[in-house]
Formats: C-alpha cells, sequence, structure tokens
C-alpha cells in the first residue's frame, strides 16, 4: 500500500536562502514526496544563537515559501519555548501523523556527516526515513555506522514503509550559505542566491547590518 509521504526539512533559515528551497524541491521530486515542510528552529543545539529572531525568520521563510508548489512552513519548534532536538520534533510528528504516514527528515550532506553528534541519534531512523543532499564541498561518509545506513536502504520503501531508510539525493548543487550571505550582507553586498522578496525585506527593515555599498 501506497503511503501519505510528508518531507521535513529542518533549519535555522538566518535567512531562507535559494539553496534551501531548491534543494526542498528537488527532493520532493527525486522522492516524489506529496509534500515537503520546512521547520524553523527556535534554538539550535548545535549553533550560534540566530541573528534574527524566530518570528523574523519565520516571516522571511513564509514570504519565500509562498507560491511554491508542495513547500510548506512548520512552526512547530517555534512554538517549543525550549533548545529544537530533532528527534522530539520527530516524536510530535508522529503522534500527530499516525503510524501509517511515511516521513523523510531531509538534511544537507553537512548536516548527515555530524548526526552521531544530536541528541539520541540512533533513534531518527526508528521515527522516520532520512534524506541526505548533496552539498558542495561534503562528501558522504564512506565507513562507519552512517555509511551502512546509506548501503543497506533503497528509495522505494519510503513508498511502503513509515520509517528506517537513509537514501542519498542526488540533486543539482547550489553553493549557498547562510552564513556567506549574512557576510556578504554585512559588507554591503548585495548577495546572490536571496529570493527577490527576502531581499527587498532585509533592505527594508535594515537586517543583518546591511546598508547599500555604493562605491
Ligand atoms: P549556515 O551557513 O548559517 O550554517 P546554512 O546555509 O547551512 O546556514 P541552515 O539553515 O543551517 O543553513 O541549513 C538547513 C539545512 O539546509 C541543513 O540540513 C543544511 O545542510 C541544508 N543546506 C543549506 N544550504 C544548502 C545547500 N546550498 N545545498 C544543500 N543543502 C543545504
Amino acid at each position: 500500500m501506497a503511503l501519505k509521504t510528508i518531507g521535513l526539512f529542518g533549519g535555522t533559515f538566518d535567512p531562507v536562502h535559494d539553496g534551501h528551497l531548491h534543494v526542498a524541491l528537488e527532493a520532493k521530486n527525486a522522492l516524489n514526496l506529496d509534500e515537503v515542510r520546512l521547520l524553523p528552529c527556535h534554538q539550535p543545539p548545535h549553533k550560534n544563537t540566530p541573528e534574527l529572531s524566530s518570528e523574523q525568520r519565520l516571516l522571511l521563510l513564509r514570504l519565500a515559501a509562498n507560491n511554491l508548489d508542495g513547500l510548506l512552513v512548520d512552526d512547530r519548534e517555534l512554538r517549543r519555548d525550549k533548545l529544537s532536538w530533532t528527534v522530539d520534533t520527530l516524536k510530535e510528528c508522529r503522534t500527530e501523523f499516525g503510524d501509517e504516514v511515511s516521513i523523510t527528515l531531509l538534511m544537507g550532506a553537512d548536516a548527515y556527516n555530524g548526526l552521531q553528534s544530536w541528541h539520541h541519534w540512533q533513534m531518527l531512523p526508528k521515527l522516520a526515513h532520512i534524506g541526505v543532499l548533496q552539498r558542495p564541498g561534503y562528501q558522504l561518509p564512506h565507513h562507519g555506522v552512517l555509511a551502512d545506513w546509506l548501503a543497506v536502504s533503497t528509495a522505494a520503501k519510503i513508498h511502503t514503509e513509515a520509517a528506517g531508510m537513509v537514501i542519498a539525493i542526488k540533486q543539482p548543487i547550489l553553493p549557498w550559505s547562510a552564513t556567506e550571505i549574512r557576510e556578504q550582507l554585512i559588507r554591503g553586498v548585495r548577495p546572490k542566491g536571496l529570493p527577490k522578496v527576502v531581499f527587498d525585506y532585509i533592505v527594508t527593515h535594515q537586517l543583518y547590518g546591511f546598508t547599500e555599498n555604493r562605491d
């Protein structure tokens, strides 16, 4: 029986950029998912405090994802006023969606390589499938548990099983990173890789210290 398939793509989105939107859409197509939910985290456990508030990051994400077919914004982590552990989010989603829905947690290869530092990381494939997206400069692991998970998985099972597969997704790669975009903004450089609506909002509200460099 074919299950309903939901992708979850978590991140800081500080700010959301074309790399995020592109990989979310590519993953949706590659795995033939019914929908992909973008989940901004409230307090990222593995990163510094975001520069923008949760509300601002959410607003930019909503602006960027508006009208992109099959991409939804899910603000559940912002409604939990504590560290955003992915294992808690997946448990919450599993309870809400039920056991007969296939959930795929999407992440870039950089995030997958560091997965063993995540809270209760061994539980993640019990709660969801994992879809690993290519990212410039990052290889998939060649040995160890994370490589083993990739080796024994089959993409087709994402449609018949609720969790347990770990699949590498070969999508065209885009170089953008939020860190580089923030660095360009503070220098007054107009960054590539930002959706126009996001850049316009940043300019209007003078976010990330941006003032146009007119030299
Ligand atoms: P930062 O540069 O601040 O670390 P980021 O651009 O990596 O930010 P995040 O919000 O931390 O953005 O990333 C959310 C998810 O998106 C992560 O799983 C990350 O691997 C993935 N991701 C971000 N940019 C890309 C990209 N260009 N290609 C593939 N995956 C990406």
